[in-house]
């Protein structure tokens, strides 16, 4: 039997084939039938600018050179089972952890599962989720519970980046947090900070289309920085003190600037933001009004924190999905979403059923 997949042969070179289904599991991996998978600013940066995530050889922990199967942020039903893992069966519903992990090294035995050594993701080291099924590690399996949909199982994924970029800021109860951006991410560590206890969350973005969800997501204010002086207002709107915690996720140097400028004395900062630009940093601004400056990469033990806060309604991520769509017309979303005018947050793709 042969399935249908969209995969990464190289730079600008996506393309929708056939290939076989996959066999039985390995060892420590299951199989999943997948329901739904998120495109990902990571998955287009790779076919517009790649490779940068994607390996040219072969990768350490999964052994597979390209073509690869993209697509990491999705949720599904277990098909097959190539080991024991508790609260999970044959026909659960899971989302997926893609993290593909050494298990050894320093970071793995100190549960920084993330910046593994050798790491790497589903969908980019291996075979991913835009295809009917994916098979992933049997440790990134986590049970949806009755009541979260499937749709937003496959949004835990990129909820869970802007939940760990809320908790390396040190997001705490009442803070008030500036987020710089409210593309994906943006809007991710939005709902982040708002799980996380936040008080007031204030939100710097240049594309006035996005300010709708920015507030839907849970902010108390949007600025666009182009016209409003953000560091001004911001730290008149937190009684002439400024934030607690800055976000930024952009990754351009001017906002990450901004974002730091911002920070009361003793305040934090977490980068989720990526781009190859770089950032220059008054050293001053950093060591004079003591503030910490970090980088945030992904998640931990995040994704089952996200579905458990979903179950209870204390999350509603609808916010962050803006379409559904075959998987047949990945191609063509694709293009849609790496062009300059649209106004997608999250797209969903979802495979043909049997
Ligand atoms: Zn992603
Ligand atoms: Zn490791």
């Amino acid at each position: 039997m042969h399935v249908q997949a969209l995969r990464w042969h190289g730079r600008g070179d996506l393309r929708l084939e056939e290939i076989a289904e996959p066999g039985e599991p390995p060892a420590g991996y299951a199989v999943v039938e997948v329901a739904f998978c998120g495109i990902c600013g990571t998955d287009l940066h790779e076919i517009t600018h790649g490779p940068n995530m994607i390996r040219t050889g072969k990768h350490p922990l999964s052994g597979q050179a390209p073509p690869v199967t993209m697509g990491h942020e999705m949720s599904g039903r277990v098909v097959a089972l190539g080991g024991e893992r508790a609260g999970v069966e044959i026909g659960t519903r899971v989302a997926v952890d893609p993290c593909l992990t050494c298990d050894e090294c320093r970071w793995c035995l100190h549960g920084d599962y993330h910046i593994c050594a050798k790491g790497g993701s589903v969908g980019l080291a291996s075979d991913g989720g835009f295809a009917r099924y994916a098979t992933v590690p049997l440790r990134g399996l986590h049970p949806v519970p009755d009541g979260v949909s499937d749709e937003m199982a496959a949004l835990a994924e990129p909820l869970a980046v802007g939940l760990h970029a809320a908790s390396r800021a040190g997001v705490g109860p009442g803070d008030t947090v500036l987020v710089l951006g409210a593309g994906p991410i943006g809007i991710a560590a939005i709902l982040g900070a708002r799980m996380s206890g936040a008080g007031a969350v204030y939100v710097s973005e240049p594309v006035t289309a996005r300010h709708a969800a920015a507030v839907a997501a849970g902010a108390t204010e949007v600025f666009d920085p182009t016209t409003a002086d953000v560091r001004r207002t911001v730290f008149l709107r937190t009684g002439r003190i400024g934030p607690d915690v800055a976000i930024d996720a952009t990754g351009r140097p001017d906002a990450v600037d901004l974002g730091l400028r911002s920070l009361r004395r003793g305040g934090r900062m977490a980068v989720a933001g990526i781009t190859e630009a770089a950032l220059s940093v008054d050293v001053r601004q950093l060591v004079l009004y003591e503030r910490s400056l970090c980088g945030s990469l992904g998640y931990n033990f995040d994704i089952p924190r996200v579905l458990a806060l979903m179950a209870d309604g204390r999350l509603d991520a609808s916010c962050l999905l803006t379409g559904v769509r075959p998987l047949s017309e990945g191609p063509a979303v694709v293009h849609e979403l790496t062009g300059r005018t649209h106004d997608h947050l999250k797209v969903l793709l979802t495979p043909e059923k049997a």
